[in-house]
């Protein structure tokens, strides 16, 4: 049974597995972190479900959005826990508030991204700031369909895909209210628990929280903050990260976000947010440095939503044009590296094999390049990328 045509399409949200009565699939690592559907066929009887219902297997039509504005919480302080205006947790908090629940993405007991499900207020900073590691949503399956049996309000959130995989599943449940958000793609969890245990081996402490866009310095200069065991804090630059150096360079993306099929408004959720760069060349007054979400309403359903929380924010309409400018990734996938199957071939999974591949396969000196030029020929000549 083969789940889709092009293994390079699957997006890894794991709904196969959900599906399959006969517990036929699993989900495993087989680049870097990233997981991938593997059948086992001695269970699979062929029923074609988890193809039929494949996001990635669906077709697309693209939605003509009804709305676009700027939006900030107007609570500084709330916002600047969020990752830009603070336009998922009003959501998150409008939905909860009436009595619904939310599915989100949050770190866990052991800093790994994984998408779930909440009830209550106090929950919702769990689910500020951008994450920027692929969520595993293995565990969110089950209580995403017992929150939607139960017929309860349900605002799902997550990259296009992983909403793309959500309505395949409940697309018809009236209850479901979805938001995705301009995506650049989602980077490798394996890489990112490296890059954590690099942090605690230098600093020589635990981990407790880790924070991709805190504010002190700002919204446009957002940095890394991890908080350890014994309450001490690191602001790590964007600059000094490898993480982001890797993000930045396009390397360690999931394959699939290289030719993201949900670009374009080919998108299934109600409402799409971002970060609203570029909006002090449009209204500087709206500029604080302190963060200010796009928000695009994609449906009636979104648009009911979205306009239940507007007393809360400051909410300025802007032209959808202006927001495609800039925001190319609205239309267009991120470029594919160069090098990026080349990097994947010298990454085995360890701290080791991943500075080695860094080394290579980023810009660096000369001898550096050349290095990469002659492994990467040498590579293509053995056909092992
Ligand atoms: C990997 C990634 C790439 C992004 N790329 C861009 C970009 O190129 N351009 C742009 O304008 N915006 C991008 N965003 C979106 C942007 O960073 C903000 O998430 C968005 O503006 C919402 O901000 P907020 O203040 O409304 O959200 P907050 O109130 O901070 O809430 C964050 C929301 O994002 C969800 N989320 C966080 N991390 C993940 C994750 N890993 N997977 C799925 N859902 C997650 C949470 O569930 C929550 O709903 C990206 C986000 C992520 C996670």
């Amino acid at each position: 049974m083969k789940i889709i045509e092009n293994k390079k399409q699957c997006t890894g949200c794991g709904l196969c597995v959900y599906i399959c009565e006969k517990n036929a699939i699993k989900m495993l690592a087989t680049e870097g972190g990233f997981l991938y559907p593997q059948v086992d066929e001695t269970k699979c009887v062929s029923c074609g479900k988890c193809k039929n219902l494949c996001p990635a297997n669906k077709e697309r039509k693209s939605v003509t959005p009804l709305e676009c504005y700027a939006l900030a919480d107007n609570r500084t302080e709330q916002r600047c826990k969020s990752a830009s205006g603070g336009a998922s947790a009003l959501l998150f908090e409008e939905v909860i508030n009436g009595g619904g629940a939310i599915c989100g993405c949050r770190l866990d007991e052991n800093l790994r991204a994984v998408h779930d499900t909440a009830e209550n207020i106090e929950s919702i900073d769990l689910f500020r700031d951008s994450k920027y590691v692929q969520s595993d949503m293995s565990s969110a399956w089950d209580k995403i369909g017992e929150h939607i049996t139960a017929g309860k309000k349900l605002l799902v959130s997550g990259t296009p895909c992983q909403i793309a995989a959500v309505k395949s599943r409940f697309g018809k449940n009236g209850n479901l209210t979805t938001v995705d958000f301009v995506c650049s793609g989602v980077p490798d969890p394996q890489i990112f628990e490296i890059y954590k245990a690099d942090i605690e081996k230098e600093s020589g402490k635990k981990i407790k929280e880790f924070y991709f866009r805190d504010k002190t310095n700002g919204w446009k200069k957002s940095n890394i903050r991890v908080v350890f065991a014994d309450g001490t804090e690191q602001i790590i630059t964007r600059k000094d990260s490898y993480y982001f150096r890797l993000f930045g360079g396009n390397l360690y993306f999931r394959e699939c976000c290289y030719k993201c099929q949900f670009k374009n408004f080919n998108t299934f959720a109600d409402i799409t947010v971002g970060d609203y760069w570029g909006i002090e060349k449009l209204h500087p007054e709206l500029d604080d440095d302190r963060g200010c979400s796009l928000v695009i309403v994609n449906t009636e359903k979104g648009k009911a939503l979205a306009d239940s929380i507007k007393s809360r924010c400051t909410v300025t309409p802007t032209p959808l044009d202006f927001a495609i400018e800039t925001h190319p990734k609205l239309e267009k996938s991120i470029n594919r590296a160069k090098y990026r199957s080349l990097f994947f071939h010298i990454y085995k999974g360890d701290e080791k094999s991943l500075k080695k591949a860094m080394q290579i396969c980023t810009r660096g000196s000369k001898l550096g390049k050349i290095r990469r030029v002659l492994y990467q020929k040498a590579l293509k000549l053995t056909h092992k990328i």
